[in-house]
């Protein structure tokens, strides 16, 4: 059968690139479609160093490097954002915002999005102070008092990025514990100018035009407090993008995708790789890993061979 190409994946981030460095070196016909940046979330990470063997590495500088193996490899990226896909037939098509694609076999890396707070102020103001990524945006408050909201690795390395650049980083959390790599926490508890906000949710952004002011409510019964700040950068968790493919592909109650070992889905010839998928831990190397997974499946599924 003929068809447009081997290979379709969809998102290019690190699981999406290191897919098409795999099925390109495979032998297939690899497309990647991204409806942003590629690179990912780790785009945001400013500091990676617990990627094995590459000691200190940029999330931007890992990213790209993976981008130039996966052309280098000759996967073609596509720019254009996939709306949805029929993945139960042969051949899979899939719906880009401007065309479809037939491909014989799919690999699904569409990755998460960061989660909103959902307070008042957070939409009316996004993008005039409140930021969901901090490498993007910190530079705009230089020299300015800023907070950051969640508990994970995401809030404490944003806090840690921003303690670098504002006048004072209030950390606000809300509860007493962290999901946050203890590495991590101790530097930032370090940082004079890093301050704990915990047992604390923001219930307000307050700002005409631009960020203001923050109204911190207590989780623990103490009075509300309002923090003078001209940026809150959100980073209380991730959102899978997977909705668009509920039609045709069960999803988890938290809306991720299940595949096995080798990442392969219940549906022949799909495979899920990255964050996008329910999985223990969410990293840089397990996304790598399942790329590398999804994609040697797909090899050997569209080669007829044994499984893996
Ligand atoms: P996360 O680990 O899920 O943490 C989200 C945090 O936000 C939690 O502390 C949670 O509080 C808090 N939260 C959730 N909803 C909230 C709400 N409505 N209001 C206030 N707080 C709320 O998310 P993440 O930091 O974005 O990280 C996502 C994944 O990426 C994790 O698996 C993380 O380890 C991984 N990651 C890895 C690296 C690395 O390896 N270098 C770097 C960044 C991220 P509770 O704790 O109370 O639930």
């Amino acid at each position: 059968m003929k068809t447009d190409y081997d290979v379709g994946i969809v998102g290019a981030g690190p699981a999406g690139l290191a897919a098409a460095v795999y099925a390109a070196r495979g032998g297939l016909s690899a497309i990647c479609f991204e409806k942003e940046m590629h690179g990912g979330q780790i785009i945001n990470s400013p500091e990676v160093e617990n990627y094995p063997a590459l000691g200190k590495i940029s999330g931007v500088e890992f990213a790209t490097a993976l981008y130039d193996q996966a052309t280098r490899f000759g996967a073609r990226i596509e720019y254009e954002e996939i709306l949805s896909a029929d993945l139960k037939g042969d051949p899979k098509v899939l719906h880009g915002a401007a065309r479809d694609y037939t491909v014989r076999a799919v690999i699904l890396a569409s990755g998460v999005e960061r989660r909103k707070l959902g307070c008042e102020g957070e939409q009316r103001l996004s993008g005039r102070g409140v930021s969901y990524c901090a490498t993007c945006d910190g530079a705009f408050f230089a020299g300015k008092p800023a907070a950051v909201v969640g508990g994970g690795n995401n809030a404490v390395e944003d806090a840690l990025y921003l303690a670098g650049l504002c006048s004072k980083v209030y950390l606000i959390h809300r509860r007493q514990g962290f999901r946050a790599t203890e590495a991590e926490l101790a530097k930032l508890r370090a940082n004079p100018k890093v301050e704990f906000v915990l047992d604390a949710t923001v219930g307000e952004i307050r700002g005409e035009s631009k960020v203001e002011s923050i109204l911190v409510k207590s989780t623990a019964g103490a009075p509300d407090r309002v923090l003078e700040v001209a940026a809150v950068f959100v980073a209380v968790g991730l959102l899978p993008q997977n909705s668009r493919f509920a039609a045709e592909l069960p999803l988890t109650p938290e809306g991720y995708l299940t595949a096995d070992d080798n990442c392969r889905t219940a549906l022949p010839r799909v495979y899920a790789a990255g964050d996008t998928r329910e999985k223990n831990l969410r990293q840089l190397i397990t996304a790598t890993a399942d790329g590398a997974l999804a994609a040697t499946a797909a090899v050997a599924d569209l080669a007829g061979e044994a499984r893996l």
